[in-house]
């Protein structure tokens, strides 16, 4: 029996990563998305429980002293956390999981879990990073340039990561992200096409 497979997904914000990860789950259905907790707001349209966990502050505190997180940080100037109960249970089961979190996440849960492998996604180009950031226009120019920083930072950890992709076409970056988790699934279980989970 193979062993389940951690992937931990990161990049800046407008490298675009959710749809990516969307486009993912489409071609590979048998991997679960963990729902991350936030103190963040939510955005028009997002749903509790679905997008995040919408916590307050002193919610997301008190479960961060109880240990229920697997990885935790502040990003933006809000918390993100991974609750660390149904990730432990998914990968005991033998499910892949994938983790969509930032690189001071990806950097906690590598040094916990041998088996996470660290997927980056990349925009082309810088310019294009604030255009796709601009358009979704959900931010202040504030927080605009807030995200424009941290992805800067970002950009610079890509080296501890164990597979990048560029996000220029997303159906050509979503084959090559399809491709890299079949052979890690394959190596795994030593059968070309069986499949990640039970
Ligand atoms: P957004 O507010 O745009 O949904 O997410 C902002 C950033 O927080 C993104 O880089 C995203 O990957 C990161 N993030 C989302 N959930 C988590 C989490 O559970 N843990 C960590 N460390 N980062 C997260």
């Amino acid at each position: 029996m193979g062993e389940a497979h951690l992937f931990i997904i990161s990049g800046p914000s407008g490298a675009g990563k959710g749809t990516l990860v969307k486009e993912l789950l489409r071609r590979v259905p048998d991997l679960w998305v963990s729902v991350s907790a936030t103190t963040r707001v939510p955005r028009p349209g997002e749903k509790d429980g679905i997008d995040y966990f919408f916590l307050t502050p002193s919610e997301f505190e008190v479960r961060a002293r109880h240990g229920e997180f697997l990885e935790h940080a502040e990003v933006h100037g809000n918390r993100y956390g991974t609750l660390r109960a149904p990730v432990e249970r998914r990968l005991a089961h033998d499910v892949d999981v994938m983790l969509e979190i930032d690189p001071q996440g990806a950097a906690q849960v590598r040094k916990v879990m041998d088996r996470s492998r660290l997927i980056f996604v990349k925009a082309p180009t810088t310019e294009d990073l604030e255009k796709r950031i601009r358009y979704r226009g959900a931010e202040s120019e504030e927080q605009l340039r807030t995200r424009l920083k941290t992805a800067e930072r970002e950009l610079a950890v890509e080296g501890m990561y164990d597979f990048v992709v560029i996000n220029d076409d997303v159906s050509r970056a979503t084959d090559e992200l399809v491709a890299y988790i079949r052979s890690l699934s394959e190596d795994a279980t030593g059968t070309a096409g069986a499949p990640s989970a039970l």
